[in-house]
């Protein structure tokens, strides 16, 4: 199983892999630069060579960048769109220097200018990026559907998917909380939402899981993460995702309400909850 949590790499990157190995995590989640934007920290010597090797020495699955909350590929204001476009580039060659080979986003809201227009801002900006020779794959959240977000349904995915000119280069990440507020009932029908996620999208996308319960519950649109096993999910429906066969070998990321403490007593938890029976 690999699992970790999201956190801060501030400090440095070796860093944040000590952490984790603290918690009892094989992986984690990171973004790429301070998550209300700004520019991403230079990296210090030999910093990603002692990464490399704390990822080596403990097992790690692979690693998971995020990109900041304010990235939005889909805005109509041109200061917001370049933001956009620079942050989009930089950090791309960002991961591509780290031992890390996805990089997590939110597709955008549309602002008020309906879905086909954010879809169409969307794949723009990627096909202005994106050449196709990054080692990289992006991966596409699963939103909740609050506000004008896009890609709050699987077939939104696959709008952007299909309209990007290097789809090779492209996943998914669902996001438990996220999926189960926009209206998919992974909690009685898990197996029901994966097929069709499978026809949307195709599984063979699906590269990694953001594993949070849900303070409001299904249809809500709300996006509020609760702890594991604490929201209107509960801890059955959190060992079923994890236990599914199509799931199961994935990268799972904690992004629930707690700090890094609180992070490996729920990484305690889940591995109870699966070692027995
Ligand atoms: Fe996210
Ligand atoms: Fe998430
Ligand atoms: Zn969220």
């Amino acid at each position: 199983m690999v699992l970790g949590s999201h956190l801060s790499v501030a400090k440095g990157y070796p860093q944040a892999a000590q952490t984790a190995v603290s918690i009892g995590a094989n992986t984690f989640q990171f973004f790429t630069r301070n998550p209300r934007g700004g520019r991403a920290r230079a990296l210090r010597e030999g910093e990603v060579d002692q990464l490399r090797n704390l990822m080596e020495a403990h097992d790690f699955g692979p690693i998971l960048a995020h990109a900041p909350y304010t990235l939005n590929l889909a805005a109509t204001v041109e200061k917001t769109a370049l933001f956009a476009r620079n942050t989009l580039r930089e950090d791309l060659e960002r991961v591509e220097s780290l031992p890390c080979s996805l990089y997590n986003l939110h597709p955008g809201s549309h602002v008020g200018e309906g879905t086909d227009a954010g879809i169409s801002r969307i794949t723009e900006i990627f096909n202005e990026i994106v050449t196709g020779r990054e080692t990289t794959t992006i991966l596409l959240e699963t939103m909740s559907g609050k506000g004008s977000e896009v890609g709050a349904t699987f077939g939104e995915l696959r709008r952007i998917i299909d309209g990007v000119a290097h789809p090779e280069r492209f996943g998914v990440c669902l996001d438990t909380c996220h999926v189960y507020d926009s209206g998919y009932d992974i909690k009685n029908d898990l197996d029901g939402v994966l097929d069709e996620l499978d026809r949307e999208v195709g599984l063979k996308r699906l590269k990694a899981i953001h594993l949070n319960d849900s303070v409001y519950g299904l249809g809500s649109r709300k996006d509020r993460h609760a702890g594991i096993g604490e929201g209107t999910l509960g801890l059955e429906a959190m060992v079923n995702i994890m236990r599914h066969p199509a799931l199961k070998d994935l990268p799972f990321f904690l992004e629930t309400p707690y700090d890094d403490l609180g992070h490996g007593r729920e990484i305690s938890l889940i591995r109870e909850a699966l070692g027995h029976g």
